[in-house]
């Protein structure tokens, strides 16, 4: 079966082209009861972006904290049932922030049409309904949350997606000058989400041509971005930045991700990690499978001076280890694009836990 992939409606790049927001908003704002919910990385919490809002003083603004945790089921039901409450049904909701406030907002814009706790879609193509127009605007490039057709949501008993055509975006603005004010280690972190999607894209049994054609590009952009002596943390890596983003979570949609996804799913759920600093702690210790692509990565950490920890697996105990295994192998399409569809001759719970215990 080929990937049939819903695509963004619509979408701006460039740097300034945040404000082309209240443009571009006007047309939809009598829909529904004529309000936005805007959803905004509380980083930006009296910064000057704050003031650049194209906000009304009928629209609802919610600054949202994004640390330590991702975004769970509970708190998108929450935040539904409050705006419908109080103010009725938006006619959209804009995401301003990184993956955790573009899942958010994209979420929060399906279930204001889907009935019960966002619990019941946790899966592929399990809503119902179309959801309310929905824009994202990020600001820290790498995971490829602004094009993919998830949201991804912990919930009570899974870390799964709210997964159909309806969850990606109408509108994507892409502007390079809101990444400028990411930390270092948050930077390459993230960033190498977009490094690592395109290796486990390239490497593996659902690689195409349409794949390859996006993961060769982010590679490049990755490269010029973090390595060599006109890596680091300027405007025109910035612009690169952005695009090379969009473009590794387009080859991974033709594609699939791989070996490290599904370790870093595991130390998401066990330990609460954070996705993209979850992949970098895997995928250190992936050799085996991506030799070149490790060897790469480590090079660029190197040159920007970050230092991932070592020796992790000592402080945890074999039911926890035990636990992340299970979560990993659970992903039998990570492990069947890697390794091959006779994957589970070849990949066993030990062997799983064994990569675990290098951490
Ligand atoms: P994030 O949204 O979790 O933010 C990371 C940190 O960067 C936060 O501290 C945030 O406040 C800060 N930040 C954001 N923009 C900033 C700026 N311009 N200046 C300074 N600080 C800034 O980051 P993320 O890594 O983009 O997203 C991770 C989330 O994305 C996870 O919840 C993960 O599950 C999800 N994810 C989703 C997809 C998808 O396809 N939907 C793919 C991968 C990951
Ligand atoms: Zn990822």
């Amino acid at each position: 079966m080929h990937k049939n992939f819903k695509n963004i409606d619509k979408v701006v790049f460039g740097r300034g082209s945040f404000s082309m927001m209240e443009s571009i908003l006007a047309e939809k704002r009598n829909e529904n009861d004529g309000f936005f919910l805007f959803v905004v990385d509380n980083y930006f919490k009296g910064k000057e972006l704050e003031s650049r809002l194209p906000a009304m003083p009928q629209d609802v603004v919610k600054f949202i904290d994004v640390d330590p945790h991702e975004p769970t089921t509970e708190q998108i039901d929450e935040l539904r049932d409050e705006v419908l409450a109080n103010k009725g049904l938006p006619a959209g909701v804009i995401g301003i922030g990184g993956g955790s406030i573009m899942d958010i907002a994209k979420a929060v814009s399906l279930m204001f049409t889907n009935e019960g706790s966002s619990t019941l879609y946790q899966g592929l193509n399990l809503i119902k309904k179309p959801g309310i127009y929905h824009l994202g605007v990020p600001t820290i490039s790498g995971t490829g949350a602004e094009v993919s057709m998830t949201a991804v949501l912990t919930g009570p008993v899974k870390k799964l997606g709210l997964k159909c055509d309806w969850t990606v975006f109408n509108q994507v603005i892409l502007d390079p000058e809101l990444i400028a004010s990411v930390p270092v280690d948050k930077w390459l972190y993230t960033g190498m989400d977009t490094y690592i999607h395109c290796i486990e894209s390239e490497n593996g049994i659902l690689n195409n041509a349409y794949s390859h054609a996006y993961a060769e590009q982010s590679l490049k952009l990755c490269r010029e971005i973090y390595l060599g002596p006109g890596a680091g943390q300027t405007a025109e890596n910035d612009d690169k930045l952005m695009v090379a983003s969009m473009m590794g979570g387009l080859s991974l949609t033709y594609s699939e991700v791989g070996v490290c996804h599904a370790l870093s799913y595991g130390l998401s759920k066990i330990f609460g990690e954070k996705h993209c600093y979850a992949n970098c702690l895997a995928f250190q210790h992936l050799e085996d499978y991506y030799g070149e692509g490790v060897a790469e990565l480590k090079q660029m950490l190197a040159q920007h001076n970050v230092n991932l920890p070592q020796g992790l697996s000592k402080g945890w105990t074999e039911q926890e280890i035990t636990a992340m295994a299970e979560v990993a192998y659970n992903l039998p399409h990570m492990w069947n694009h890697a390794i091959g569809t006779n994957w589970k001759e070849k990949v066993t719970l030990d062997t799983i836990k064994d990569l675990y215990k290098r951490m």
